[in-house]
């Protein structure tokens, strides 16, 4: 068996150390004499690995006491309808920019719940880039500005934040523990697991305690943040291999030296992916290059008749899912921090060669 390298925006490459860990821990974990599929979540060994994947994510974000960590089900997509049902109760509207697909879908949802306030938008640019965030028309009466500082689709990442008064509520699904951030300037920030954090069934939820007095008992109890805040996240059975995993990858980024030192990596990563496209006249990228992600790296062929050629010559070398999102064709490499700078080297390599004997 040999693995690949693989480029999916998601469910992702997850570190291999992590991945033989669990493999060794499956049959009987820490003594236990089962996994932790088979575990009570109430036992004293599951509570353990919640309380580590608590205390591991605080401390590799730097989370203060004034912060609560929620470990939340039903993917992203549920909280782009859960945050409004718990933040904007009580307010008239709620602020969102709008950067790309993701943004789109959490309004969409959003104006479920709440009068929905656009306060920015790059479609009219094909979402190449990000809207002047200061001069956004924020009504300082909204419930909430609503971000995603990375759209996994577009490959558009921004990381300065807008001034406000207004809670800060950020979907980095795509890009948390990627780079610093700040946690304090956030109300509240959601990520799904399945990029940065581990396997799909868990979302982090990251939300600031004087937040949690606007949810409403109304709300379905596992949809109220105050209710999952106050039961440690384990109102019901909670996804506790997806918890166990998370933990894994956690411990295994503070062996990498943390965040920062990922984020180190990380940027020398992008920067050889993009350098090698922008230097090439075969490939292209679209975005903007003061907003271009680190994590989703879109580019397109300049003769996209080879496009189905391309993805099956790189799929025979080992380098796996590089088909860009279903709405917008052409390619698309995801280098989340569990891909090594071996997979850029071989991608880059491929590129290359292919360009040479069809270009
Ligand atoms: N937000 C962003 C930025 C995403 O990339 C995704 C998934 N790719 C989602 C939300 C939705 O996540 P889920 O499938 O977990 O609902």
């Amino acid at each position: 068996m040999s693995r690949v390298y693989n480029f999916c925006s998601g469910p992702a490459a997850l570190p291999e150390a992590v991945l033989k860990k669990a493999q060794a821990e499956m049959l009987d974990w820490h003594g236990a004499g089962v996994s932790v599929m088979e575990m009570s979540h109430r036992s004293a060994e599951f509570m353990s690995i919640l309380a580590s994947a608590k205390a591991r994510l605080s401390r590799l974000l730097n989370i203060s006491d004034e912060y609560e960590v929620l470990f939340v089900q039903g993917g992203a997509s549920t909280l782009f309808a859960q945050i409004p049902a718990n933040l904007a109760n009580g307010f008239d509207s709620a602020c969102y920019l709008d950067t790309g697909a993701w943004s789109s879908k959490a309004i969409k949802e959003a104006k479920k719940y709440v009068n929905v306030d656009v306060v920015g938008s790059s479609q009219e640019q094909n979402y190449s880039t990000v809207p002047d965030l200061s001069t956004l028309n924020l009504d300082s009466e909204a419930a909430y500005l609503h971000i995603c500082p990375n759209e996994t689709i577009g490959g558009v990442e921004f990381s300065e934040l807008p001034e406000t008064s207004l809670p800060i509520v950020a979907d980095l699904s795509s890009t948390i523990l990627s780079r610093k951030i700040d946690v304090s300037k956030y109300g509240l920030i959601y990520a799904g697991a399945q990029k940065n954090v581990g396997p799909a069934g868990v979302v982090i939820c990251i939300i600031r305690k004087d937040l949690l007095a606007r949810s409403s008992d109304d709300l379905p109890s596992v949809w109220n943040f105050a209710h999952l805040a106050a039961n440690d996240s384990m109102i019901n059975t909670p996804p506790t291999f997806a918890i166990y995993l998370a933990d894994l990858v956690f411990e295994w980024l503070e062996e990498q030296g943390g965040v920062e030192a990922i984020e180190s990596v990380n940027i020398r990563k992008a920067q050889a992916l993009y350098d090698f496209i922008d230097a090439s006249d075969f490939y292209s990228n679209p975005v903007d290059p003061a907003f271009r992600s680190r994590m989703n790296v879109p580019f397109i062929l300049a003769d996209d008749s080879l496009d189905a050629l391309f993805i099956e010559e790189s799929e025979a070398a080992g380098l796996r899912t590089l088909a860009g999102h279903r709405s917008v064709g052409g390619m698309r490499a995801s280098i989340y921090n569990a891909m090594p700078m071996e997979g850029i080297v071989a991608l880059i390599d491929f590129m290359r060669a292919f360009e040479k004997r069809h270009g």
